[in-house]
């Protein structure tokens, strides 16, 4: 208590001081804390409530009115304005420079000192949300530290609240709109919140505090909908307060996000559905993600194919193979493909590796079979028929005569190393018409799966 009966504490709550605590930390300047708009004849000069002027025995400006996350009076719930209703003046309470420099000029507190306009007759705006600022303005004065708060104290919930907010008028950032339930506002992007407009303000907040409702889980489903990755915070990430960044750092990193097993099968069923073939780099690509220890831990465990899968996928081949049109070379290459598809599924090598084989070491494979088995007893004279069919077009494309034993069997209609690459194809054609569809579609579920004591699971 001091000689005019005012005390240290009542003094602090007549102070911006009184928010330091909840909002942005010990008051070191009035020019860049953040949430404290800036005084000055610039555009982001006081804001005021023209029935809260207009009110009492003498007008003066709130306290509350220099935060950025106050857009609206807690009283009387309009959106608080900016400059002066009739010339547009930036309001500026203090400024008394101005009037010194211009003597004569003195004005009223709460009418411009330009114009003399009054700002009480500024239209009292009834949009936006009041109570968003009620909630805030509660939170930065009971400076609290309930845990239920995201962020754990009101200081770090501000801290992230603010950044939100700049990434949401980051230029690309844009994209994250369509995915939220609100109107987000047209911005200059790169400018500070405490510059912009009290309706703009509303809406960026209005926005960022949904966003952290349910932390972190909707900020992060919302995110990844948008194909939203750690780039949106790009250059911020060490200024942001800890729970913001580590969900950033953990969710919306694309190297390593953590996917859902639940996130995976809706994207294979997703693709299916769109007529795609659910590959690894398909699926990354659809989650906008780079490397997955799930999709890779989830692909290692993907259902290799049945023996009578395999045998099913064999026998249509087969029948595709022998009655393909002689034209172009269809029944040949269709020939060929089936071929490498039989011996792949009997060695166990890809068929990309069968490629590299010989004649001797392809012929061995096949006749090593187990023929004896009654369900593939009846497919050995098909077989043989699309061997001498193969032999014949090989001779036919290879240009050097006699064929060298140690070159590669099966080669391409110009007589040059096969890579397989129609197999693959051709294989998950019918693999989509014959098999279960928790079957992956790809050619590798069925490498190995004709091996003598092939175990389908290992
Ligand atoms: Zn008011
Ligand atoms: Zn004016």
């Amino acid at each position: 208590m001091d000689e005019y009966g005012v005390s240290a504490a009542e003094l602090r709550a007549c102070s911006l001081d009184s928010f330091a605590d909840g909002v942005f930390g010990p008051l070191e300047n009035t020019i860049s804390m953040p949430w404290l708009m800036r005084l000055g004849q610039g555009k982001s000069a006081c804001c005021y409530c023209p029935l809260c002027l207009s009110e009492g025995r003498e007008a003066y400006f709130r306290l509350i009115w220099r935060l950025a996350f106050v857009t609206h009076c807690p009283a009387h719930g309009v959106l608080l304005q900016q400059g002066c209703p009739a010339c547009g003046d930036p309001v500026w309470p203090a400024s008394g420079k101005y009037m010194a420099r211009q003597p004569g000029l003195w004005s009223d507190i709460d009418s411009c000192p330009r114009c003399r306009n009054a700002y009480s007759v500024a239209p009292a705006t009834f949009v936006g949300n009041p109570d968003t600022v009620r909630r805030h303005l509660e939170l930065a004065r009971a400076a609290s530290s309930d845990s239920t708060l995201a962020g754990g104290s009101s200081q770090a919930y501000f801290a992230g609240l603010r950044a939100i907010c700049q990434m949401l008028v980051r230029k690309g950032n844009e994209k994250l709109a369509p995915h939220m339930p609100l109107p987000q506002p047209v911005t200059e992007a790169g400018q500070y919140i405490e510059y912009f407009p009290s309706a703009t303000r509303a809406m960026l907040i209005e926005a960022a505090a949904w966003l952290t409702d349910d932390w972190p889980h909707r900020f992060i489903m919302t995110c990844q909908s948008a194909r939203m990755s750690k780039g949106a915070f790009h250059g911020m990430t060490s200024k942001l307060p800890e729970w913001v960044r580590a969900v950033v750092e953990q969710n919306l990193s694309k190297a390593n996000r953590v996917l859902s097993d639940v996130e995976i099968s809706t994207t294979v069923e997703h693709l299916r559905q769109k007529g795609r073939k659910p590959t690894k780099q398909a699926i990354l690509r659809e989650l906008g993600v780079t490397v997955s220890q799930t999709l890779n831990r989830k692909q290692s465990l993907r259902r290799r194919a049945t023996r009578e899968e395999c045998l099913e996928v064999l026998a249509q081949f087969m029948k595709m193979a022998a009655t393909a049109p002689t034209v172009r070379h269809e029944r040949n290459t269709m020939t060929r493909d089936c071929l490498i598809f039989l011996v792949s599924m009997l060695s166990g090598k890809t068929a990309k590796q069968v490629c590299t084989l010989s004649e001797t070491e392809a012929r061995r494979t096949i006749a090593q079979a187990d023929w004896s088995l009654s369900d593939m007893k009846r497919l050995r004279t098909q077989i043989d028929v699309l061997c001498r069919t193969y032999e014949n077009a090989a001779a036919e494309w290879c240009d050097s005569n006699p064929i060298d034993a140690a070159a590669p069997w099966f080669i391409s209609r110009s007589g040059k190393p096969f890579s397989a690459h129609t197999v693959r194809s051709r294989v998950s054609k019918l693999a989509q018409n014959c098999t279960h569809p928790s079957l992956w579609n790809s050619v590798n579920a069925f490498v190995g799966a004709l091996q003598r004591d092939h175990d389908p699971l290992s």
